[in-house]
């Protein structure tokens, strides 16, 4: 049986990134305001987050790693409304299968924190110990996939994976103004990535991604549909909030197109609506025809498939062709009007 499980998070879990953000989307679903990323050999011999949130209570601890373990639905209703940034109670449950996972962590008010190690989805012996701690939770995952070489031989090298990881948390830093995030390779004295909790949206694209992309933004805003909350029915009319920076034409140093795309909150990739863009771009700015775009994208929760297997990086949503042409003629006329 443990064979099984080994090789089902192996595919929930990839590489050293999707553990990470994985880990990132529990730091900022528990209200963090700061946290830090420590990396060393790709994420590989460690993978170490650090967060301020909410903590995690004694009585959570016993069954944190076991599957489908989750504070953030309560109940099956909750599927259609829920808000959060996961809820499947997979995540941590399979690194536990295919790493040296402990947790060290405590809430807010307490006077100390707890230390445990999982593995295999179980508390290990002796289970919680009492250590000095701040209020938050740090997760360390060591040796990761030690168990699974066809996993380990997969990965590309410490370098490229830790590109992988910083790209991971850029994203991110980009997207969650209000908390601040750093990431670093263990013996380095500078973080690569190092966002403050009080900038602006550009000021963390100029941290992340240089100035250089940051310079020429240009603010993106539609709204179509009445409103994105649950009550908008699923067959109905389309609710859809976008919100966006764009390059423009000035910006014709970018060597591929990149797009920072969060759906509900959810970081993910949409094919189709990169080639959109991509050929909005390639015939409008042939000299800028590899942008940098971040599209802050709400639907009505019911519209996306939010339960989609954790491996597809790839969202499903209802009406994505009207929504892909929604914003692929918003970018366009903000194209149009900036270079007259
Ligand atoms: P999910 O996020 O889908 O609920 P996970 O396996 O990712 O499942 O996490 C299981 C649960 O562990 C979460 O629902 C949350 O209650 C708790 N948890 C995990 N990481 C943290 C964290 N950094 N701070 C507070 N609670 C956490
Ligand atoms: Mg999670």
């Amino acid at each position: 049986e443990n064979v099984v499980n080994k090789i089902a998070a192996g595919e929930v879990i990839q590489r050293p990134a999707s553990a990470l953000k994985e880990m990132l989307e529990n730091s900022i679903d528990a209200g963090s305001t700061q946290i830090s990323v420590l990396v060393k050999e790709g994420g590989n011999k460690l993978l170490q987050i650090v967060d301020n949130g909410s903590g995690i209570r004694k009585e959570d601890l016993p069954i944190l790693c076991h599957r489908h373990t989750t504070s953030k639905l309560r109940e099956y209703a909750d599927l259609e409304t829920i808000s959060t940034l996961g809820f499947r109670g997979e995540a941590l449950c399979s690194i536990s299968f295919v790493s040296h996972m402990a947790v060290t962590t405590m809430v807010r008010g307490a006077q100390y924190g707890y230390r445990v190690t999982y593995k295999d989805s179980e508390m290990e012996a002796p289970g919680p110990r009492p250590v000095a701690a701040v209020p938050g939770t740090t997760i360390t995952v060591e040796d990761l996939f030690y168990n699974v070489p066809t996993r380990r031989k997969a990965l590309k090298s410490a370098n490229e994976e830790y590109g992988l990881i910083l790209d991971v948390v850029g994203r991110y830093a980009v997207y969650s103004t209000g908390v601040a995030f750093s990431c670093r390779r263990q013996g380095d004295s500078r973080p690569d990535i190092s966002t403050t909790a009080a900038g602006s949206r550009v000021d963390g694209v100029r941290s992340v991604y240089g100035a250089d992309v940051a310079r020429e933004l240009i603010p993106l805003k539609v709204a179509v549909g009445g409103g994105t909350g649950p009550e908008v029915p699923v067959d109905g009319p389309m609710g859809m909030s976008v919100e966006g920076l764009i390059s423009g034409a000035n910006y014709t140093t970018g060597k591929k197109t990149v797009l920072v795309l969060f759906i509900n909150g959810r970081c993910v990739e949409c094919s189709p609506l990169r080639r959109a863009l991509e050929g909005l771009y390639g015939a409008l700015l042939p000299k800028a025809s590899r942008p940098w775009i971040f599209l802050e994208v709400r639907l009505p929760p019911r519209q996306v498939e939010v339960n989609m297997h954790p491996t597809k990086r790839e969202v499903g949503f209802m009406h994505q062709a009207e929504v892909i042409e929604e914003i692929r003629r918003a970018v366009e006329a903000k194209l149009m009007a900036s270079n007259e």
